[in-house]
């Protein structure tokens, strides 16, 4: 009992959140969920799902499509997407990029789909080539569809979504693309109906800042075909079931409002910054974030998990650490006495790893605050680093031309495929 944070329980100050979900929820969020519920008849209730649905569609960037929400976790959108898509005995590819998409293969498994899995080498992107080779060998075109993870949040790898696409029109293969942004939607630049995914699958608590317990599906028109002719028996999870006027008929039972009411308020803020700056934002502090890490990496104890500096996520950083350093005491110090909290390893990664999620309604001085408090935590560890904080100083205090340049690309991108 010497140290200083044990002589009292008052911990004074702000906690620092910096896992990659669930994420700090800003206060108008957290007031937009203070209020009582709606009676079930009110018309504002059908206004604030509405709301809800056109402002995911923005974020989705997708026009054509049907949003459907979920009382549930991102678990739960998974097992739409598979409930609707494949039925026992049918097929998918998994494009293997690390914890994430092994987990939602497993999902998949134990709803008695057939699962072919293309190899994840650790560190590095999912590959896209060898879901190509997987659909061309597919002669009987058995394979339903193709499931990537945009940022697989277990490694800290963005896979490029385009390159699957390429992948399936090369083949000439009747795969839908279905891609799970929960991890990167509303952080990294997605654009669902140029990129021709056919269905999106988005969660609440990542950068969407909105507590864990909703979840998002867009399905477009192929996509809703695909389940029409689906024999699998399903109710809860049924896109066809939801696809209704009726807000009751849309959630299959009463809508969970107060969470509704905190996404309405996170996206209201989320327009109101600019979507092109929100994404403009997330790569300038992730920009910060991989300066410190190559920073600290030049004394050896420390260093990035994922390769190429291109597939390395704008939500969240991987860092691995020597063998014989415990990310998790580092950790445990980080969060007990200086109060930030970043996240460990999972699965295999587990005890190699931490992770620092800057996703959602962060700044530049929060950014630096994390980093500066996980250094702190490394220099009380023993653990040897370079300079990391100083490289994200040199970051976030570059020309602000350089942010707007980005944010200006992102806008013209999103122009591009607006729908009229
Ligand atoms: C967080 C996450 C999920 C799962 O979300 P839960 O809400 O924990 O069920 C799925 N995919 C990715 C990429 C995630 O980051």
């Amino acid at each position: 009992m010497t140290s200083p944070a044990s002589l009292s329980s008052r911990i004074p100050g702000i906690p620092f959140l910096h896992a990659p979900g669930p994420t700090r929820l800003p206060p108008q969020v957290v007031n937009a969920m203070g209020t009582q519920p709606l009676e079930l008849g009110d018309p504002a209730l059908d206004t604030l799902i509405a709301a809800c649905e056109s402002g995911l569609r923005r974020v989705f960037g997708t026009a054509q499509s049907d949003v459907f929400m979920y009382a549930a976790n991102g678990h739960g959108a998974w097992e739409a997407a598979i409930s609707n898509l494949a039925a026992p005995g049918q097929c998918v590819v998994v494009a293997g990029s690390g914890t994430f998409s092994e987990a939602w293969a497993l999902h998949a498994e134990g709803m008695g789909v057939r699962v072919q899995r293309t190899a994840c080498e650790e560190g590095h992107a999912a590959d896209a080539g060898a879901v190509a080779q997987l659909l061309r060998a597919d002669s009987a075109r058995e394979i339903v569809a193709v499931f990537v993870v945009h940022t697989d949040t277990g490694s800290g790898v963005t896979s490029n979504l385009q390159a699957f696409r390429d992948a399936i029109d090369a083949a000439a293969h009747p795969a839908l693309l279905v891609a799970d942004v929960v991890a990167s939607l509303g952080a990294a630049h997605f654009d669902m109906d140029a990129l021709r995914v056919d269905v999106a699958i988005g969660a609440s608590q990542k950068a969407l800042m909105v507590p864990p317990g909703l979840s998002f599906v867009a399905v477009n028109e192929k996509a809703l075909n695909v389940a029409r002719n689906n024999p699998t028996p399903r109710v809860y999870w049924d896109w066809l079931r939801r696809k209704s006027e009726l807000s009751y008929r849309k959630f299959c039972g009463t809508p969970p409002q107060n969470l509704l009411m905190g996404l309405h308020a996170a996206l209201g803020l989320v327009f109101e910054e600019g979507l092109a700056q929100v994404i403009a934002r997330h790569r300038l502090l992730a920009d910060a974030v991989q300066a410190a890490v190559q920073g600290w990496s030049e004394r050896g104890d420390v260093g990035f998990h994922v390769r190429e500096p291109k597939s390395r996520s704008v939500s969240v950083t991987t860092i691995a650490v020597r063998e014989g350093i415990d990310p998790e005491a580092l950790r445990t110090l980080a969060r007990e006495r200086f109060q930030v909290g970043i996240a460990g390893g999972l699965g295999s990664l587990a005890g190699r790893i931490f992770r620092i999620g800057h996703l959602g309604d962060l700044n530049a001085p929060m950014v630096l605050g994390c980093l500066a408090g996980v250094e702190t935590a490394m220099q009380a560890s023993g653990i040897a680093y370079g300079p990391g904080v100083a490289h994200a100083v040199r970051v976030l205090a570059g020309p602000l031309e350089a942010t707007r340049g980005e944010a200006a690309l992102v806008e013209a991108a999103l122009v591009e495929t607006a729908a009229p």
